[in-house]
C-alpha cells in the first residue's frame, strides 16, 4: 500500500491572490505533505492592496460541498477560516455535530487587515455560540480574542485571561497570537490543559497577506499527522517564519507568503 498523505478539509473563503483563504490555505496544506480539501462559504473580490466585494455562498451550497467531501474521503482535521454569513456558521456547527470526533481548528476570521468585514456581528454571536465549544482549537489575535470574549477594546486584558476567558466559552485549547502587540518580540500564547506556554519569536519587519490563514492551517496539517497540540503548533509557527522571511513582494500592496 503507498503511503498516503492525510487529508485536511479548510473551509473558507476564496481569496483570488491565493495568499489567504482556502487557495493560501491548500498551498500551507500540501507544503507540510498533508493533502488539502476545500468547503468555499464566500467569493471575494480582493487584490493585494484589499478586499473590495464579496458574495457569501448559500448554507445549503456550503452544506452540500461538506457533505459531498466527507461522504467520500477520509478527512483527517477541519480548519474553518472566513465563514461569511450566520447561515455559514450554522452549517459548519450542524457539520461536525455529525463529526463530533473530527479535530476542528478555528480561525475565527472577523475582518480582513486592509479593511472590510468578514463576518456579520450575528455571525460572530453565533460563531461564539456554536464554534468555540466544537473547538479543539481557536486561533484569534488579540484584537480578535477581546472582541470574542465580550471585552470592550478600551479595557486591557492579558492573553492569558482572554485565553482562559474563551476556554470557559467551550474551546479546548486557545493560541492567542501575539503580532498585535508592540515590542521587539512576538510572543504567542497557548493554553491547552490548564498549562500556559508562552512562545517568542523575533518580531520580522514583514507582514504578508493571510499570516492568520497560514498558521491555523499548518496547525491543522501538523494534527493531521498525529502531533500533539504543542508540537503541532511549534511546527506550524516555524513553517511560517520561514515563509514569512521569504514573502513575495509581487503586487502593489501587501507581500504573499512562498
Ligand atoms: N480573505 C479571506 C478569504 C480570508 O480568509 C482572510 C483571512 O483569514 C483574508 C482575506 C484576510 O487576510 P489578511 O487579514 O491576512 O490580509
Amino acid at each position: 500500500m503507498p503511503l498516503l498523505p492525510p487529508i485536511v478539509l479548510t473551509i473558507g473563503g476564496s481569496d483570488p491572490t491565493a495568499g489567504a483563504g482556502v487557495q493560501g490555505d491548500l498551498r500551507t496544506i500540501g507544503q507540510l505533505g498533508g493533502y488539502g480539501v476545500c468547503a468555499i462559504t464566500s467569493v471575494t473580490v480582493q487584490d493585494t492592496c484589499g478586499l473590495t466585494a464579496r458574495q457569501d455562498v448559500e448554507a445549503e451550497l456550503l452544506a452540500a460541498q461538506l457533505a459531498a467531501l466527507a461522504g467520500d474521503l477520509p478527512i483527517a482535521t477541519v480548519k474553518a477560516g472566513m465563514l461569511g454569513s450566520t447561515a455559514n456558521v450554522e452549517a459548519v456547527a450542524r457539520f461536525l455535530d455529525g463529526h463530533p470526533k473530527l479535530p476542528f481548528c478555528l480561525d475565527p476570521v472577523l475582518a480582513a487587515t486592509a479593511g472590510g468585514p468578514l463576518l456579520d456581528p450575528e455571525g460572530t454571536e453565533a460563531l461564539v455560540a456554536e464554534l468555540l465549544p466544537r473547538a479543539t482549537l481557536v486561533t484569534p489575535n488579540l484584537p480578535e480574542a477581546t472582541f470574542l470574549a465580550g471585552h470592550p477594546a478600551t479595557e486591557p486584558r492579558t492573553a492569558e485571561a482572554l485565553a482562559r476567558d474563551l476556554r470557559d466559552r467551550g474551546a479546548a485549547a486557545v493560541l492567542i497570537t501575539g503580532g498585535h502587540r508592540p515590542g521587539g518580540e512576538v510572543v504567542d500564547l497557548l493554553l491547552d490543559d490548564d498549562t500556559v506556554h508562552r512562545l517568542p519569536t523575533p518580531r520580522l519587519a514583514v507582514a504578508a497577506h493571510g499570516t492568520g490563514c497560514a498558521l491555523t492551517a499548518a496547525i491543522a496539517t501538523r494534527l493531521a499527522f498525529g502531533d500533539p497540540l504543542l508540537t503541532a503548533v511549534e511546527a506550524a509557527r516555524d513553517h511560517l517564519l520561514f515563509r514569512l522571511r521569504s514573502a513575495l513582494h509581487l503586487g502593489h500592496g501587501q507581500r504573499l507568503l512562498p
